[in-house]
């Protein structure tokens, strides 16, 4: 089938909560290196998809494969996965007793092994990247929010991801420190970086998105690539979500 070749491949997926259907029959298929943008109302099911393919929610059909692995009963397969997917969410989601160097270093040494040296190296070296090595002693409440999106984006990094995740990475941010976290966003996509992005940050979309994924009620309602998306959507749906986030 010629959509194993994605990274991400999602099929027919469907997932309900006490008989809501918040994910109908998605199909989504990423390849190595795309930059995907999935936007929609409130309530589409964007979380609950992003959330799937990293297996914080369980799809009750279809299927999704990460990385030629399958997401099924067996827990090693989800551990797999995790180890490939960065995952960035909207509540940056630090461990608040922990400095920032810890935060980072966690994982790694957990999950990978790293030995406590390399896992500060690697951690230094992602700090770097979001432009706050400075921080690195710091505890996430002595952050300002941008900062703090920053590091959970190194913290994902540390950990030599296949794909990042954001689900709404700049929506809990002042307006003031928007554009620092979606400039490191720009940066990763620029170096490669595979990224399934839930946003409404047009903008962003509009610069580093290969595709643009409109979801509506639990639906991939349209698929497109950005310059066709914002200048003519095709479905009515898209149409008025667009008037209401431009
Ligand atoms: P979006 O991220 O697009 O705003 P979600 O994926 O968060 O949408 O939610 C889709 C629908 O599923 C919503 O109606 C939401 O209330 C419902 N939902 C999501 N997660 C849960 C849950 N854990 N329990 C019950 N309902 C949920
Ligand atoms: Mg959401």
């Amino acid at each position: 089938m010629s959509g194993e070749t994605g990274i991400v491949l999602v099929e027919r997926v469907s997932k309900s909560f006490d008989g809501f259907r918040a994910l109908d029959e998605v199909s989504l298929a990423v390849r190595p290196g795309e930059r995907v943008v999935i936007c929609g109302p409130s309530g589409s099911g964007k979380s609950t998809l992003i959330r799937c393919i990293n297996r914080l929610e369980r799809h009750d059909s279809g299927r999704i494969v990460v990385d030629g692995v399958e997401l099924g009963k067996d827990p090693r397969a989800i551990r797999a996965v995790r180890r490939e997917v960065g995952m960035v969410f909207q509540q940056f989601n630090l461990f608040p007793h922990l400095t920032v160097l810890e935060n980072l270093t966690l994982a790694p040494r957990r999950a990978r092994g790293l030995p406590a040296a390399e896992a500060r190296a690697t951690a230094m070296h992602y700090l770097e990247r979001v432009h706050i090595p400075e921080q690195a002693g710091k505890y996430p409440r002595q952050l300002s929010g941008g900062q703090q999106q920053r590091v959970a984006i190194a913290r994902a990094l540390c950990m030599k991801p296949k794909v990042m995740l954001f689900d709404e990475p700049t929506s809990a941010l002042d307006p003031e420190m928007i554009k620092e976290v979606l400039d490191v966003m720009v940066e990763l996509a620029m170096e490669g970086m595979t990224m399934l992005v839930v946003t409404h940050e047009m903008g962003f979309a509009q610069r580093v998105a290969d595709r643009v994924v409109f979801m509506d009620q639990g639906q991939v309602e349209e698929t497109a690539a950005p310059a066709q998306f914002f200048a003519e959507p095709a479905s009515e749906r898209a149409r008025l979500f667009l008037g209401r986030v431009l």
